[in-house]
């Protein structure tokens, strides 16, 4: 076993958060957790600092900071404020391994810095990588670090490639014999339903989801199947691919986590109880394995595994991810900003479930797409996306249609 490796976990307070300090604690003497962050949820980052002591918590602002170091005064743990503090935390030559599972599009900066510090990154955050895929890629290739996916999906698919490394090009798949990924998704609480049975849906209804406990925004996208869409453009970046070598299946039972189709017939899959806990446990150890604390699968309880045809008809994101993956530029990032403040306005109920689709195609059709070859233009495109998404809330509020 290697010696205690340092983890700084961005977004400790979240449900990844949550998930990656319930292994840690089950392997004190493999990991020790250097630096954590949270953004709103201060008395949870209090009993995070509590129970592991870190070095460094990381808060958005000084009112924050003060609230946090009024409940942990006791403690060394040093607080730090601000987005830069993150990319420190993240960079640290102290740091071994970054967790980056803040959600959104305000994970780039830290995920970066790491990347370019060529630290080991658990990517958990997806938007990132749809933002910033060349240029994350690049640094990736420039630095050395070694990229590991825990989103459940790209775990299973790196975990069912033959073990090459963490970096690919155009032709680590094809030279593996790989004929298509094949990308699961549980469809959401709303598989089945028509674009009629959408109207009128529940912020509640939405963030209800039948297999995974996860937080607010990637509830609402895997409801939407922008998950799906994100996540098709993720393993695009992660694995140097086309939209159309991955097909995405929908499997409700969330069982298998998705699949490699070899051209000699093979079908690799990975399955496990949809328990975060193994993605995180595998990228933490890899190439090793440890306990995550999850339950062997019982397939004599599972009894029946199925897989569906997406419905890309009711559920246009899928098909608008894959529209800006092959749009290129800042098109990512586009749709990323859009889904955002979208699905923002839809859990204040400011709009209806069916305007998020709605508000990206309108951001897609009406931003102009540029090269995404900086971080500049791609932040710039990130804040401009959002600010004409805003405006357009009051129109988009204004047409909502009510529940039948
Ligand atoms: P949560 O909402 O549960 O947690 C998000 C974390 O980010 C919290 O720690 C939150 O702090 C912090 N945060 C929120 N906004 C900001 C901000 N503006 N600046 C800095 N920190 C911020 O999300 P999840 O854990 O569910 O998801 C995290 C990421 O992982 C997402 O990108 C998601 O797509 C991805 N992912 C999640 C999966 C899951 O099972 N949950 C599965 C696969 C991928 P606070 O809570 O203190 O406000
Ligand atoms: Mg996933």
């Amino acid at each position: 076993m290697s010696a205690s490796q340092n983890i700084t976990l961005l977004g400790a307070t979240g449900s990844i958060g949550g998930s990656t300090l319930d292994i840690l604690s089950r392997h004190p003497d493999r990991y020790r957790l250097f630096a954590v962050s949270g953004y709103r949820r201060m008395k949870a980052l209090a009993e995070i600092c509590h129970t592991f002591q870190p070095v460094y918590a990381v808060v958005p602002d000084d009112s924050a900071a003060e609230h946090l170091r009024s409940q942990i005064s006791e403690l060394k743990t040093e607080v730090l404020v601000g987005e830069d503090a993150l990319e420190r935390v993240a960079e640290a030559p102290e740091a071994d391994i970054v967790v980056a599972a803040i959600v959104g599009a305000a994970g780039l900066l830290p995920a970066l810095a790491a990347v370019k510090a060529g630290k080991r990154i658990l990517l958990a955050n997806k938007e990132a990588l749809v933002m910033s895929g060349q240029l994350f890629m690049d640094q990736v290739k420039r630095s050395g670090a070694e990229l590991l996916p825990i989103d459940s999906e790209h775990n299973a698919i790196f975990q069912c490639l033959p073990a090459q490394g963490t970096h690919f090009d155009d032709q680590s798949l094809p030279s593996s014999g790989v004929r298509q990924i094949l990308l699961t998704a549980s469809g959401g609480p709303f598989r089945g339903f028509s674009v009629d049975q959408l109207v009128g849906v529940t912020p509640e209804q939405a963030v209800a989801h039948p297999n995974w406990s996860m937080g607010q925004k990637i509830s609402v996208d895997s409801a939407t199947l922008m998950n799906k869409g994100l996540e098709l453009i993720e393993a695009c970046w992660l694995f140097s691919v086309q939209p159309d070598a991955i097909q995405v299946v929908v499997h409700p039972e969330s069982i298998v986590h998705s699949m490699v189709s070899y051209n000699d017939g093979s079908v690799m899959a990975q399955l496990g109880n949809p328990d975060m806990r193994t993605p995180i446990a595998y990228g933490l150890a890899w190439p090793e394995r440890i306990d995550a604390g999850v339950k062997s699968l019982d397939l004599f309880q599972v009894a029946q595994l199925n897989f569906e045809q997406a419905d890309e008809v009711a559920f246009p994101c899928l098909a608008l991810a894959r529209q800006a993956f092959i749009l290129g530029g800042t098109a990512p990032a586009i749709l990323n900003a859009a889904n955002e403040v979208a699905v923002e306005a839809f859990l204040a109920n400011h709009i209806n479930f069916e305007q998020i689709p709605e508000m990206c195609r309108y951001a897609l059709d009406h931003i102009s797409v540029e090269n995404a070859d900086s971080l500049e233009a791609i932040l710039a495109c990130d804040q401009k996306t959002r600010t004409i998404c805003r405006s357009h809330l009051e129109h988009l509020s204004m047409h909502r249609v009510k529940a039948q």
